[in-house]
């Protein structure tokens, strides 16, 4: 072995003192044990082994590939037994890192007492190091493809034949994903302050430098080689995740506000996956919230994100959302889990498309941007962001007024967002990687209640879609009727639900009543690009009914200033036995919300 080695007999006690140990504080001190006496080139290997991987997930090592069954067929080479006893051992003991530990320690006092004595120590004596069970296992997690099985199958007899007794158990239970250590990144951070920090004073540098470069195995080897002192500078670097930062979770707009320091940037919370962009060059690399490159899943993106980022090298952030191909809207976020699901990317591209909204910018063409305030990020994020039809800045206001916050939260619910992200932007909003703080609160609606019943609505405007129903009208103002009154009050967009035939016959229909203006007994904020005379009526089912500072519909009769709208709303069938007259009430609909309400134990915010 060279001195830049550490015999893995040091990794296997490390392992059988972690299961003796139940505090995490314990934990940590054995681990430091390991660490003080492992040499820096080989600390990496070391902590990536604890953490039962062989490379962090991002960078997207293969799996070993190696079941259960071709476990019992190494056991059973290495030790020159039946596969048979193998397998009648491991449902004896439950666990086929214990058989290895078992068969080991019943061959070496065989050898012991037989002929082949001296080969035998021969290879003892050399003794495991980490390099070796390391390397070993990345070439059977590379080997791939026709005889992958054979050399797999060789390489694992291998390293069970040189190993000890309790090397052996540990490798299996490597192999196996069963090592079940119980040690997280923090402990392994705790360690590593302890062993080459001089405590935990020195902590939050390392955690830090974790942070922004998310590669543990990588972080411990630069403190170990070079000191405390040499990840205080780091930086995000382009192809390295860096770990995101986290909101908390307010209730109510007013408090929000007061905690964000007065005034607040605030955007839309959309209903999709996270994404953390990087570009260098040509170059794209997508990262997902768990810091898992999910690039292959959106060659949309990565094309929308090459020709809408201006600069050689960044790393931005923004949500994917599904949308609706016709109308641009949202789409919830199981939709866009039915992309994630299918295997035949390109048809499901077209089949589910998304948006991508940005909200971040965390490094670009050399600047680390974490240490800036929001402002400052932001405004270099819109200088290199150019927009496209689904490539967006989110949508967002700035504001220190809590009524007008809380009506953006009712525009965001209801145009298919989760609801609202307030951030601050005093001099202290910096990007905090890997925290979840109070500079960014998440507003979202406690409680999900499903609409059961259908509503019909009657026809009052238009508008043209996009894509492929560009040019004709694909979405439909709809209105309720409010008797006291007698006029028609609007209450949602309806997009969805319609087949391309429907379509074409609805065209057809809306002609005879396409007027030039608003219809006096029609009341509307909205401007829709065809005004219809009230006159058709439709079945609808929404997912559910909200509040809404867009809608007109039984404004004031919950809170002042806001009416109530459907989410999600679906053509079911036209009414043509019904005049408009006899659409859904005004009055319906608050009975309507009134008792959705009463099932759930309070209001979405205190008013
Ligand atoms: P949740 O389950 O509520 O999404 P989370 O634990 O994943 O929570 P949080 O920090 O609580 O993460 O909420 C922020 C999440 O919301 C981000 O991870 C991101 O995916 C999503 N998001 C949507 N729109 C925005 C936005 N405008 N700014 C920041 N995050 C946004």
């Amino acid at each position: 072995m060279g001195s830049g080695d550490l015999e893995f007999r040091h990794v296997a006690e490390t392992f059988a003192a972690l299961e003796r140990v139940s505090s995490r504080t314990q934990m940590a001190v054995v681990l430091a044990k390991l660490f003080k006496r492992t040499p820096p080139q080989v600390i990496d290997k070391v902590v990536y082994l604890l953490q039962g991987r062989l490379l962090p997930d991002w960078k997207g090592a293969p799996e070993l590939g190696v079941g259960e069954k071709l476990l019992v067929k190494a056991i059973a080479q290495a030790y020159r037994v039946s596969e048979s006893r193998v397998e009648k051992m491991f449902k004896a003991l439950g666990d086929l890192g214990s058989v290895a530990e078992k068969l080991a320690e019943e061959s070496k006092s065989k050898m012991s007492r037989g002929a082949g004595l001296l080969a035998f120590m021969g290879s003892q004596q050399a003794g495991l190091t980490v390099s070796r069970v390391y390397n070993d296992l990345l070439r059977v997690a590379y080997a791939q493809g026709e005889g992958s099985r054979d050399i797999k199958l060789k390489i694992v007899a291998g390293l069970l034949v040189d190993a000890t007794p309790l090397e052996a158990k540990y490798i299996v239970r490597f192999i196996e994903g069963r090592l079940r250590l119980g040690v997280g990144d923090a402990t392994i951070l705790d360690a590593l302050a302890l062993a080459f920090g001089g405590g935990s004073h020195s902590r939050p540098v390392i955690e830090r430098a974790y942070n922004l470069r998310a590669d543990l195995g990588y972080i411990a080897r630069l403190v170990a080689e070079k000191g405390v002192d040499s990840v205080k500078g780091i930086k995000p670097e382009v192809g390295v995740p860096v770990r995101p930062m986290l909101a908390e979770r307010g209730k109510d707009p007013a408090e929000v506000l007061r905690k964000v320091g007065g005034t607040a940037l605030a955007e839309y919370k959309y209903d999709g996956e996270r994404a953390q962009i990087h570009k260098a060059g040509d170059k794209i690399i997508i990262y997902s919230r768990r810091l898992e490159n999910i690039t292959h899943m959106y060659p949309d993106v990565v094309e929308m994100a090459r020709k809408g980022i201006k600069a050689e090298r960044a790393i931005v952030e923004g949500e994917i959302v599904a949308i609706d191909p016709d109308t641009g809207e949202l789409r919830p976020f199981q939709v866009l889990m039915h992309r994630k699901r299918k295997h035949d990317i390109i048809k499901v591209m077209k089949e589910v498309p998304v948006a991508v909204y940005l909200f971040d910018a965390i490094y670009v063409d050399g600047e680390d941007l974490t240490q800036k305030p929001l402002p400052e990020r932001r405004k270099i994020l819109e200088s290199i962001i150019e927009e496209s039809d689904n490539w967006k800045i989110a949508k967002y206001i700035i504001t220190s007024d809590a009524e007008q916050l809380w009506k953006f939260f009712l525009e965001a619910i209801e145009e298919g967002a989760e609801g609202i992200m307030i951030k601050a932007l005093h001099r202290e909003s910096y990007y905090t990687a890997g925290v979840r703080g109070w500079l960014w609160v998440k507003l979202k609606r406690d409680y999900k209640s499903e609409m059961t019943d259908t509503v019909d609505l009657v026809v009052v405007g238009a508008f043209y879609g996009k894509g492929k129903r560009g040019g004709k009208l694909s979405s439909l103002l709809m209105a309720a009727y409010d008797p006291d009154r007698d006029i028609f009050v609007t209450v949602c967009k309806v997009a969805t639900g319609f087949t391309d035939e429907e379509l074409d016959k609805m065209n057809e229909m809306l002609k005879r009543y396409i007027i030039p203006r608003r219809h006096p007994r029609v009341e509307s904020k909205l401007e829709p690009d065809v005004w219809v005379e009230p006159a058709l009526v439709a079945e609808v089912l929404g997912a559910e009914l909200t509040l809404s500072p867009m809608h007109t519909c039984c404004m004031g009769a919950i809170r002042p200033g806001v009416g109530i709208s459907i989410r999600f709303p679906r053509f079911i069938r036209w009414r043509d036995d019904k005049r408009p007259e006899d659409a859904t009430t005004t009055k319906e609909l608050i009975e309507m919300y009134k008792r959705q309400l009463r099932r759930l134990e309070e209001a979405p915010v205190e008013t």
